[in-house]
C-alpha cells in the first residue's frame, strides 16, 4: 500500500517537532525539500500504517516525490515517516514522479492511501517453503533449496536422482500427450 501526502502552500512554522522553519510547497523545491516537507506530521491510520511501503508526496497536483518507507516516528497524535527518497530506475518512481495525483478520490484530505500495481512486486509475502517468515521475494535466500529437499525427501526417499528422473519422465510423458516431441 502507498500513501500520497498533498502538501498546503509555504507556511514558516516554529516548534516544529522535525525541526523544519517552514511546511507546504514552493515552487521549484527539489524531491528533497518536497519528502522534507511532506513526509510528516500527519494523522494516520494506524491500521494502515504498518502496511504503507511508499509515500508519494503530490503539490500542485503533480507528484513531487516518491520514497520507501522505512521507519515512522510519532508525535503526539501524528506521525512522521521515515524512509528514502527513490530515483530513476525504480517502477515506482518512473511511474509517478511528476504525474498526477494517483489517489482521485475527491477527499479533501491531504492524506490518502492507495494500492498501485507498481508495487505489487515489492510487498511482503509468506516464503513459499512453508517456514512461516516473509519475504520480498517468493523464497527467503535458500529457502528454495529446502521446499525442494522437503520434497525430495517426502516423495523421493531423500534421492534428488530420483527426483530428477521423476520431473524428466513427467515432460516427456506430457509432450506426448500434446504431441509435441520430447527435447
Ligand atoms: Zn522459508
Amino acid at each position: 500500500m502507498a500513501v500520497r501526502f498533498r502538501l498546503g502552500s509555504y507556511t514558516p512554522v516554529e516548534g516544529d517537532p522535525l525541526g523544519r522553519s517552514s511546511v507546504g510547497f514552493f515552487p521549484r523545491m527539489t524531491e528533497e525539500e518536497a519528502w522534507k516537507a511532506g513526509r510528516g506530521c500527519w494523522k494516520m491510520s494506524a491500521e494502515k500504517l504498518p502496511r504503507v511501503r511508499f509515500a508519494l508526496v503530490v503539490a500542485e497536483g503533480a507528484v513531487r516525490a516518491v520514497a520507501e518507507v522505512t521507519d515512522f516516528t510519532a508525535h503526539g497524535d501524528r506521525v512522521a515517516l521515515e524512509g528514502s527518497l527513490l530515483g530513476a530506475g525504480h517502477p515506482m518512481y518512473d511511474a509517478y514522479i511528476g504525474q498526477p495525483d494517483p489517489v482521485d478520490n475527491g477527499s479533501m484530505n491531504p492524506v490518502g492511501y492507495v494500492a498501485l500495481p507498481e508495487e505489487q512486486q515489492f510487498l511482503m509475502r509468506a516464503c513459499a517453503c512453508g517456514c512461516g517468515a516473509t519475504s520480498e521475494r517468493d523464497f527467503l535466500p535458500g529457502h528454495e533449496t529446502r521446499a525442494i529437499m522437503d520434497r525430495v525427501r517426502e516423495h523421493f526417499d531423500g534421492n534428488p536422482l530420483k527426483f530428477v528422473q521423476w520431473i524428466d519422465n513427467t515432460l516427456a510423458s506430457a509432450a506426448i500427450v500434446s504431441g509435441r516431441q520430447p527435447s
